[in-house]
């Protein structure tokens, strides 16, 4: 079972913001940004190119409220999903970064050195 799966059934703690039956929200445990939260769905879907349009048209208010909750949807924030390995996409099930609370710079979505052939 993915370690996301684990957090979903409890076998590991994390620290909720919200949830409904669907989908979860808890904060990220190594942030990147003042706000750094993660939301997933309850059940496994590993990546991006795996999920169906009734599942991403159902997820985005549910988005939109952890947002709000934060007090992000005024000042904004960043919405981010890595998708693979050259994504670099770490955990494998599906799951969007909420970046937030301060000017995000662009630096993290860059390849290290992005006039190398590839
Ligand atoms: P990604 O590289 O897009 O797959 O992102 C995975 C994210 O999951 C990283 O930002 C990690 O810091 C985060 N992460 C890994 N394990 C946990 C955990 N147990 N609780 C909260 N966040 C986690």
């Amino acid at each position: 079972m993915c370690i996301f799966c684990k957090i979903v059934n409890g076998e590991i703690p994390s620290n909720k913001i919200l949830e409904d039956e669907h989908f979860m929200a808890f904060h990220d445990i190594n942030p990147i940004a003042p706000v750094h939260i993660l939301i997933i769905p309850k059940v496994h879907v590993e990546c991006f190119q795996d999920v169906n349009g009734e599942m991403m048209a159902a997820i985005t208010p549910f988005i939109q409220d952890v947002a709000t909750k934060m007090g992000l949807d005024r000042s904004g924030y960043r919405l981010v999903t890595n998708n693979g390995a050259d994504g670099g996409q770490e955990v494998p099930h599906l799951h969007f970064h909420l970046l937030g609370g301060g000017r995000l710079k662009w630096t993290h979505l860059h390849h290290d050195n992005p006039k190398e052939s590839m």
